[in-house]
């Protein structure tokens, strides 16, 4: 862990860089070889695929119905329980998010319109290495099903056994996923982009992964399949003053720690005196949770930094462009009118991460590696396209017809403004 007081501005570009940027000709290569193979050899290559990273040995990938209701009489109620009120907060969010149609009479007799539509085919990947995220089936597929998807299908790697989680499967069930198949990474995303004897392509995919993963994902991209955005591995920066609780502070940091090697948590502060207690603080959690091993990995690339002022901690902050904001300050309202660049922001001591990531009704699935400038979250619009309709009348076209036909013509494009011209009636009068 790195520890910085009042670093130069001059470091910042390092401060924002991501560690998994570093190797990322080596994984995109990587990557490529695997959806190839995949484009070419279908169900054969997956099977080699998930024999060599996870140990399983398939003869078929998608899951039956029968294990889908065996998951949910074995799964203990307490979780069945969990799980449905999880995905009630998130269907009651998402559902709000559904957009209106918009008809706007632009001028008269010129009727515009816009309507979203489900995207038809959508493929789900749900990350299955280090932890089995069935979190993820509810953010995917809830919104998925209110959307209005008629067809989705979800990706998860297996365990050695070939097994998925129960939790995955009770969880896909709760939310209403169609089909579920047993294979992951890379070339799950290659076998949902290509399709595979056994896995149906699919218009779009989402979800997040590991390095692999996300790189897969932007591959898919240039095969004519869309994906949500590049969702890679978890990351998240806290700025708090010198009123954060340093146990609320530590355990924020460290529960994106866990994630994986890759992930990484930012503090920023303007209190010395947490600065200076926050790592002792790290590490007693640190040593009583299971994890410790992975998290160290991700510690060594993660960083506390002392700053002078709150505005200072926003501008570095937009600059990082975190999945996860937390600010846990006393101005932490007042702050949040300053933030331009984050996936999903916390206000306050009493939200933490964890509350979004499971239950409270936002969306998990996030833009990581800075991609949060650009991107949002998943979220109800993501799996629907908007399409626009229009009708003219008569009258409509007569007036607007001259604009049309002096920028067609200033664009030299003759017959466009020839389609303008013969539906007015000097434009008929031209033809007879
Ligand atoms: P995963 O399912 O993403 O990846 C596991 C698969 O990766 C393996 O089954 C294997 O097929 C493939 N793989 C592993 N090593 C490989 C190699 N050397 N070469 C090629 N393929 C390889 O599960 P994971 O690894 O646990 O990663 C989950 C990730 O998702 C974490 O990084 C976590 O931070 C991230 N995450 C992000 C969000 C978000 O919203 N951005 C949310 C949840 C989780």
């Amino acid at each position: 862990m790195e520890i910085l007081r009042y670093p130069d501005r001059h470091e910042w570009s390092r401060l924002t860089a991501r560690a998994m940027a570093s190797q990322a000709s080596q994984v995109a290569a990587t990557v490529r070889s695997i959806m190839d193979d995949v484009a070419s050899r279908g169900d054969e290559a997956l099977r080699e695929y998930e024999l060599r990273f996870t140990g399983s040995s398939l003869s078929d990938f998608a899951v039956s119905d029968e294990e889908i209701e065996r998951a949910s009489s074995l799964l203990s109620p307490a979780l069945r329980h969990a799980i449905e009120s999880a995905a009630q907060n998130i269907a009651d969010f998402h559902r709000a998010e559904i957009p209106s149609p918009v008809t706007v009479e632009t001028q008269p007799g010129v009727i515009c319109m816009q309507r979203p539509v489900a995207i038809e085919r959508v493929g789900l990947y749900i990350p299955g290495g280090n932890s089995p995220l069935f979190s993820t089936v509810l953010m995917l597929a809830v919104p998925a099903v209110i959307a209005g998807c008629p067809y989705i299908e979800l990706c998860t790697p297996a365990g050695s056994d070939g097994n998925i989680h129960l939790a995955i499967l009770y969880a896909a069930k709760v939310a209403g996923v169609g089909r579920i198949f047993r294979t992951g990474g890379a070339q799950a995303i290659a076998a949902m982009t290509f399709g595979t004897e056994s896995i149906p392509r699919v218009d779009k995919i989402f979800g997040p992964g590991n390095r692999y993963v996300m790189e897969a994902k932007q591959q898919a991209t240039l095969h004519g399949c869309a994906i949500d955005m590049p969702a890679g591995p978890s990351e998240v920066l806290v700025i708090a003053d010198s009123n954060a609780n340093p146990t609320f502070v530590a355990s924020d940091f460290l529960s994106q720690a866990e994630h994986g090697p890759d992930s990484q948590s930012i503090l920023l502060t303007t209190s010395e005196k947490l600065l200076d207690i926050l790592p002792g603080v790290i590490d007693e959690m640190l040593d009583a949770l299971p994890r410790r091993d992975m998290m160290l990995h991700s510690l060594d690339h993660s960083r506390l930094i002392l700053m002078h002022d709150d505005d200072e901690m926003m501008e570095f902050s937009n600059q990082y462009a975190p999945e996860h904001l937390i600010l846990n300050h006393r101005d932490a309202d007042r702050l949040c009118g300053n933030v331009r660049n984050a996936g999903s922001v916390f206000i306050g001591p009493w939200s933490p991460e964890s509350a979004g990531d499971y239950a409270s009704g936002t969306n998990h699935t996030l833009p990581t590696s800075g991609y949060a400038r650009a991107y949002s979250g998943v979220n109800i619009d993501s799996f629907m396209k908007k399409i626009t309709f229009q009708k003219l009348t008569a009258d409509g076209i007569a007036t607007l017809a001259p604009v049309v036909v002096a920028m067609a013509e200033a664009e030299s494009l003759d017959a466009h403004a020839l389609a303008a011209k013969v539906r007015t009636s000097a434009g008929n009068q031209i033809l007879q």
